[in-house]
This record gives structure tokens, sequence and C-alpha cells, in this order.
């Protein structure tokens, strides 16, 4: 079923965002196809939100068909040393699958809140690992059929795989390894009690806004080094505890925080010669200024 003008703020972390002129939530392969072709047949973009972890949504809204996997798209179950999850499967379950399943390597992910699919496109990590230690493989859906791609074809690296536009990550296989469930609950405990100490965990961000850039510093030390902590425009803040993060400290717009993010760069230019690049997806016309 296609949907017009469905507000995307609600599926944003950070609330902000307006409609999705169309919107629609496959779920089942088939049921994405029609939605691909549905698309197809119209000149439609495709664009995917999964929980929306690490999304600005423009508030004008996004002049495409949105899509949100849900159903068997958004399962996961554990198979031998396997877990077969869909693109749409929020992280949280697949960690208690594999959990019960005694399969360990996807610890890595407790203090990530998205899905499967955004996962694989930002090669999401943490504590030294990322999602190209554990897929093996995932199944790519776009207008012109699936294709199951590996880890090194999506060529992903730090925040970063080739995924196109419009192409969907519909299901994954991802290969753990053996080990006991009290070791994983332990691991999984400290590195959340880690994150609760470093990060806003409990406000309504999109979790990093820049990458770390080659630098010694990384891009929360360097904007804090510019005394960006606090530093608000409009209902958007630096967060005091992690200056790589905003904050919606109430009634923030996605042209806040992105007004907040260009002024960020700029100080972080002028202050270190360094050009900030955004980890942060854009969905819909929006656009930092050059430096
Ligand atoms: C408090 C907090 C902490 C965080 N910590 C980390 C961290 O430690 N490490 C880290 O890497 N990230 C972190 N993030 C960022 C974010 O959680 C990750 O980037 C996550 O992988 C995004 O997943 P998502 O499902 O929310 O994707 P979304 O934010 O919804 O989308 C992100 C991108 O993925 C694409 N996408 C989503 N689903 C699909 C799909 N099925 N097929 C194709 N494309 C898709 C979207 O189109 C978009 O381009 C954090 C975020 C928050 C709010």
């Amino acid at each position: 079923m296609i949907e017009e003008d469905v507000l995307l703020a609600r599926f944003t972390t950070l609330g902000t965002g307006g409609p999705a002129r169309w919107f629609s939530k496959p779920g089942n392969l088939d049921q994405l196809a029609a939605a691909l072709e549905w698309a197809a047949e119209r000149n439609v973009h495709v664009s995917v939100v999964g929980l929306g972890s690490n999304l600005l949504v423009a508030d004008e809204g996004v002049d495409a068909l949105v899509l949100r996997l849900a159903g068997e798209l958004a399962t996961a179950v554990a198979e031998g040393d396997r877990l077969l999850a869909g693109g749409g499967a929020p992280l949280a379950v697949c960690l208690h699958r594999v959990r019960e399943a005694s399969l360990g390597g996807f610890e890595f992910t407790c203090a990530i809140p998205g899905t499967v699919g955004g996962g694989v496109k930002m090669n999401a990590g943490a504590y030294g690992s990322d999602w190209s230690q554990i897929l093996e493989r995932a199944l790519l859906v776009d207008a012109d059929g699936a294709h199951w791609r590996t880890a090194s074809e999506l060529e992903l690296s730090y925040r970063h795989s080739n995924l196109r536009p419009g192409q969907v990550v519909a299901t994954v296989e991802l290969r753990l390894v053996a080990r006991p469930e009290a070791e994983i609950k332990s691991r999984v405990a400290e590195l959340i009690a880690q994150r609760k100490s470093t990060q806003p965990t409990n406000k309504r961000t999109f979790g990093s806004v820049f990458k770390n850039p080659d630098h010694e510093l990384g891009a929360g030390r360097i904007l804090e080094e510019c005394g960006l902590k606090q530093h608000r425009v409009g209902g958007a803040m630096i967060s005091p505890m992690h200056a790589n993060f905003i904050e919606n400290a109430g009634d923030a717009t996605s042209a806040d925080a992105l007004a907040l993010m260009a002024e960020a760069r700029r100080r972080a230019y002028e202050r270190f010669g360094v050009e900030l690049e955004h980890e942060v997806q854009l969905l819909g016309d929006l656009e930092l200024p050059p430096l």
C-alpha cells in the first residue's frame, strides 16, 4: 500500500523532518518489488528509512517514495553460526536473538540504535568492530531486481558502503562465532555503561554528526576545542556531554540542526584547517554551504 504525505519526524531519533510525498511499509520481498515497480513506472525516487538514527530529513519533506521495511523484512532468526535478518530488523532484536543462540561478534552494536539496513549502508561500528567484520552477504533489491553482495563487494569502510540511492538492503546473512550467553551479557553491560558515561544516550540526537577526520583529534574534541559545547541555533544544541552530537533541546527543526552543522564546520575549518565531512545522512533538499 502506498500512503501519501506521511510525516517523517516520528521516524527519526532527532524528531524533526517533514512529510514523505509517498510512503510504504513493504512486509516481504514481493511487496518490496511491487513498491519499487510502482516508483519506477512513475519515475519517482526511492529512499529508505530504518530507525532514522543517523538521518536528518528536510522540514519541507521529501519528494520521493520513502520505504520502511516491516513484517518478514524486519525479523531475525539464528541458524547455526549465522543470523538471517531482514533489512528493517532493529539491532536490539538481532542482539537478543544472537545472545539467546550463544553467538558472539555482534556485541559492538549494543549502543547503536539502528536497523540492519542502516548498519550495512553506514558500515556502522563501535569499539573496534563494524559490519564489514560480520557481514557474509546482503540481498540488495532495486528496480532492476535482487542481487546478493558480499561485504567486500559492498566496499565497506569507515562509515561507508557503495550502496546507491534507491538500493534497498532487504535481508542479510551474518557470520558469528560461538560464545557463552553470560559472556555476551557481561560484555554488553560493560559497553553500555561505557557509552552512557561519554555520550548523551538519553537525548534526542542522530548520533555522530561528523566523521572523525584524518587528524590527531576526533571530531568531538575538535568541536569542543572550538568552544561549541552548548552552542545553539534555534532548538538545536551541541551536546554539553559530547560535541559531535546535536541534541533536540525542545523544538528544533532540521533547518536549525543544519545551520548548527554549518557553523560547527566553519569554526573547525578556521581553527584547525580541517574540512569535516558529515556522517549523518541528509534526506530531501538539504545541503551544507561550501567552506
Ligand atoms: C545515541 C546514538 C548512538 C549512535 N552510536 C553509533 C555508533 O556507535 N556507531 C555508529 O556507526 N553509528 C552510531 N549511531 C548512528 C546510527 O545509529 C547508525 O548509523 C545506524 O546504523 C543507522 O541505522 P538506521 O536504521 O537508524 O538508519 P537510518 O538513520 O534510518 O538511515 C541511515 C542511512 O541508511 C539508509 N538505510 C536505512 N535502511 C536501509 C535499507 N534497508 N536499505 C538501504 N539503505 C538503508 C538510509 O537511507 C540512510 O541513508 C548512533 C546514533 C544514535 C542516535
